[in-house]
């Protein structure tokens, strides 16, 4: 018998495609880039392998193609341990992709293909309902189905922390599963369905009171830190002061470290304080997984 699941994650996988060019191109027009390069990717996949590094037994839910792709992004989440019996290979179908354009002010373009991710099935979960029933803790996104994330969040026995990334607007039912919410900025903006009128904390705290269902929301406030609203009141946790290279999966590696800390039965504002010191580690290196802490790099952050 296979080791009892601490997380389980239930998302994308993705491969990023990244592309250095002069200027991003205008409708019609034709660029010539730089050299490409492959990284595995996908927020569900990203959120894995951060708390995979960080100790604990992780199993994704999810779906890639019959290609390369699929076989590298599996490949990449066992080689850090990620147990990926319950990522099911969907014939005749691509894995999914992200087409990631650079210029050189450092400004990005995205296109995202969804693929296999986009065939991840409410019935996929109930494959794997009792891995769900028993995890600590169910991590979720927003780059599969909505259906499949709310049978997912229904099927969790644990904590479940919704990442709902990228925003869009949520059913009651899902917001009603969900334990505790982390968002950023304009996250919260979509899903309280009104815009911040600053980004001082009291309108954050403002618009996060608006959002009903989760018992705590976590919102992240890049450079500035992350803000933690539930019924006990509000508490502000300040960034990390880092040199900071590259700051992409920085929310990633949060949801990964809160996970960790919640599965280790600390308390929410203890939790919130490791999920940024994860991420502020996460910013001083290249990449998305490459960059994900191990809980030394986290211990030894001041
Ligand atoms: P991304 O989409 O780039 O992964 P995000 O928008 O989901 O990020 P952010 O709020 O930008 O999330 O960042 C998540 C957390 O990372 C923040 O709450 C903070 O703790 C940490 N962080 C981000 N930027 C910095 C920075 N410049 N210095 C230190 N910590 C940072």
């Amino acid at each position: 018998m296979g080791q009892r699941t601490a997380v389980a994650v239930a998302g994308s996988l993705n491969l990023d495609v990244v592309m250095p060019v002069p200027h991003h191109p205008r409708p019609g027009e034709t660029v010539l880039g730089g050299d490409h390069t492959r990284h595995p990717g996908g927020k569900g996949a990203n959120q894995a392998v951060a708390a995979a590094r960080l100790g604990q037994h992780v199993t994704m839910l999810g779906r890639v193609g019959d290609d390369d792709a699929g076989s590298f992004l599996t490949g990449m989440l066992d080689s850090a341990g990620v147990d990926t019996s319950a990522v099911t290979v969907t014939p005749q179908t691509p894995t999914g992709m992200a087409y990631i354009a650079v210029d050189e002010a450092g400004e990005n373009t995205i296109i995202v293909s969804p693929g296999a991710n986009g065939m991840f099935s409410a019935g996929d979960v109930a494959s794997s309902a009792a891995v769900l029933a028993d995890a600590d803790v169910t991590l979720l996104q927003l780059e599969v189905p909505l259906d499949t994330v709310e049978a997912a969040a229904r099927a969790a026995g644990g904590t479940v922390v919704l990442n709902p990334a990228p925003a869009r607007e949520l059913r009651p039912a899902l917001l009603d599963a969900v334990d505790v919410l982390v968002l950023n900025e304009t996250e919260l903006e979509v899903l309280a369905g009104q815009q911040l009128p600053s980004g001082n904390l009291d309108g954050i705290v403002d618009l996060s009171r608006r959002i009903n269902g989760p018992d705590a929301i976590v919102v992240t406030l890049g450079a500035r830190g992350a803000l933690l609203v539930d019924s006990e009141g509000v508490s502000y946790v300040p960034a990390v002061e880092v040199d900071v290279v590259d700051t992409t999966a920085a929310g990633d590696a949060f949801c990964g470290a809160l996970a960790d800390a919640l599965v280790r039965r600390e308390g929410l504002g203890a939790a919130v304080r490791w999920a940024t010191r994860a991420a502020a580690v996460t910013v001083t290196r290249d990449g998305a997984q490459p960059a994900l802490p191990s809980r030394d790099d986290v211990e030894n952050v001041r």
